[in-house]
């Protein structure tokens, strides 16, 4: 899978009186090839999730086409897209995103769920290789920080996505635990997989393929990988 982003550009109008238009991101030009770990690194506020959101096709650019194999995701009506979403992509979240009602297993198989094609095999697989194994019938408030972050990264393997985008996933982990996800995510990409990791910890430019800094909105490719960021 080889996706493209052209051009992107998004404003927000921010609510209130004021009325001030953001622009979150601009002049934005990206490509992910399979097999490759692409970290994005940026301080808060750069506009590094509203990038993750568009190319994941949660959020329309205000201009730009964002291209899965030359297909403009945004040229899909809203439930093709939606499904398009499920097959294809895996999605990381900033923070907690794990349902407090389901187990551990159950979350993991939560989005194959949703296009009717579950098996307690691939989750229990998935389990494994993330090391959660004796934890699967456990509740999401029963495990810790790296446990529920180790939890995200399966449950965005279960329908095995060509690209899995990653949102702050070390934030608040601690260093054993920042290791685990991060190699998790690299043997991801060396699976085949398109990854993209947007960070601020410095610690994972030694995983990166392909590395871009993200600075006011304006991305820029090759560079922040010795420097000072946050
Ligand atoms: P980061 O993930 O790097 O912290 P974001 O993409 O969340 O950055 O935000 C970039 C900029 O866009 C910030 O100025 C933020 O306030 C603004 N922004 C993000 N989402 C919205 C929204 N839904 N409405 C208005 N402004 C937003
Ligand atoms: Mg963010």
């Amino acid at each position: 899978m080889l996706i493209r982003a052209e051009n992107l550009r998004k404003s927000y109008t921010k609510k209130g009186r004021s009325g001030r238009t953001v622009s979150a991101l601009r002049e934005t030009d990206i490509e992910l090839e399979s097999g490759r770990l692409t970290v994005v690194f940026g301080r808060s506020g750069s506009g590094k999730t509203t990038l993750l959101n568009i190319l994941s096709g949660l959020v329309r650019p205000t201009e730009g086409r964002v291209l899965f194999d030359g297909k403009d995701i945004f040229s899909l009506a809203d439930g093709e897209l939606s499904r398009f979403r499920s097959r294809n992509i895996g999605y990381i979240p900033q923070g907690q995103s794990a349902l407090s009602v389901l187990t551990v297993e159950e979350n993991v198989l939560l989005p194959a769920s949703l296009i009717g094609d579950e098996s307690a095999a691939e989750a229990e697989r998935l389990l494994d290789i993330v090391g959660l194994t004796e934890l699967r019938n456990a509740y999401p408030n029963e495990l810790s920080g790296g446990e529920l972050r180790r939890l995200a990264v399966a449950r965005a393997l279960i329908n095995k996505p060509a690209v899995i985008f990653a949102d702050e996933p070390t934030n608040d982990l601690d260093d054993e635990n920042t290791r685990l996800v991060l190699d998790l995510l690299k043997r991801t990409a060396e699976g085949g997989k398109a990854v993209v990791v947007v960070t601020h910890e410095q610690s994972a430019a030694a995983y990166a393929d392909v590395i871009y800094r993200m600075d006011g909105g304006v991305l820029t490719e090759g560079k922040g990988c010795n420097r000072e960021i946050a």
